[in-house]
């Protein structure tokens, strides 16, 4: 039996529709038909095959390990259709979304439960074939985290929007319920986050974005207060829509001016958190970091449980998926164009 998958076969190139036989699960595998996959900006920097570092540096995915032909797609929703010898008890027919942070599974980090960041991750979409095609295998059932009914279009984003978020938003602890959290970048992440502010029952949102939409959406999903990344009193208006001062700067664009941005809006004792990859440089004069005293800290995507917690908050009610627009599989070089050129407002959800 025939498949389709979208391949990048060369950087920057169209993906490439290529027609390969449907993999039978071995071993612990589960085969996964898959019934929707989201469009990720780091789908944008595999494609165009490296990140910015600054300076004119380049991190290449070459250097990385990973190797072409890629299907991309780590936001995978789909149902459980075979599974192989070792896979234990599976449920065929269980519509679930795909945990595709997954590492080598004998390392410290796998065994602490933080596969997420092991040092051999063996990620869908990234380093294996992931979810823009028919099916896609999943090298074990734990990884399958149980949809209960929800939409597989409106949960696909959970994967990486919404664990990447939410595992940032943990990062804060308490203070998420004392103050503001600011949100730099309102694109899926941004959108994402507001819903696990509010899921999480926190004090709120102020949202900061260049694009007049984006802050529009922001809004309309209940955003405090939207500011104007341009705006040359953006540290002012930030201040003032704070109570004085940002204590919690959620980075989602992770750029120089975003960064900049987000260091110069914290108060004393404010905790930035920077997720976003969209990459360059800063200067910054180390005296401020204890005398005023700030926290600066990286998060990258989220744990296998961190995602069974969001599943559950979005099966309880508590949490709302965020906009999503699905598109057909076919429509899937134009989705990525629409992205490269920031055009896209929430995530794009292509649906085989
Ligand atoms: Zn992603
Ligand atoms: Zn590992």
């Amino acid at each position: 039996m025939q498949m389709r998958c979208y391949c990048v076969t060369g950087h920057g190139q169209p993906l490439e529709l290529v027609q390969r036989d449907t993999p039978q699960p071995q071993g612990t595998e589960v085969l996964v038909r898959v019934r929707a996959a989201g469009l990720c900006h780091s789908d944008l920097h595999i494609w165009e095959g490296y990140y910015d570092l600054g300076g004119g540096k380049k991190l290449s995915l070459a250097d990385r390990g990973i190797k072409l032909p890629l299907t991309l797609s780590h936001e995978i929703c789909g149902e459980v259709v075979a599974a192989g010898p070792q896979a234990g008890d599976v449920q065929m027919g269980t519509v679930a979304v795909v945990h595709p942070w997954i590492g080598c599974g004998k390392c410290a980090a796998c065994e602490r439960g933080e596969e997420n960041i092991c040092m051999k991750p063996q990620s869908l979409g990234v380093m294996r074939d992931g979810g823009f095609a028919d099916y896609v295998i999943v090298p074990h059932p734990r990884y399958l985290v149980d949809l209960g009914g929800l939409d597989p279009v409106k949960a696909a984003p959970l994967a990486c929007a919404g664990v990447t978020t939410y595992s940032a938003v943990k990062k804060f602890g308490e203070r998420i319920h004392q103050d503001p959290v600011v949100i730099i970048g309102a694109g899926g992440l941004g959108m994402m986050a507001i819903e696990v502010l509010k899921a999480l029952g926190a004090k709120g949102a102020v949202v900061v974005d260049v694009d007049s939409a984006k802050r529009e959406a922001a809004l309309k999903a209940g955003a405090l207060a939207v500011i104007d990344a341009r705006a040359s009193d953006a540290v002012k208006q930030i201040a003032d829509a704070t109570g004085g001062g940002a204590r919690a700067v959620l980075d989602l664009v992770g750029a120089t001016p975003t960064v900049k941005l987000a260091l110069d809006a914290s108060t004393r004792g404010g905790h930035v958190v920077v997720v976003g990859l969209m990459g360059g440089d800063i200067t910054i004069s180390l005296p401020i970091i204890p005398m005023r005293p700030l926290k600066i800290e990286g998060s990258y995507v989220g744990s296998l449980p961190e995602l069974r917690e969001l599943v559950a908050l979005m099966r309880e009610g508590k949490m709302q998926p965020s906009s999503v627009t699905p598109r057909p599989l076919g429509e899937v070089n134009e989705a990525l164009e629409a992205l490269a050129q920031g055009k896209v407002v929430g995530r794009q959800v292509l649906v085989p």
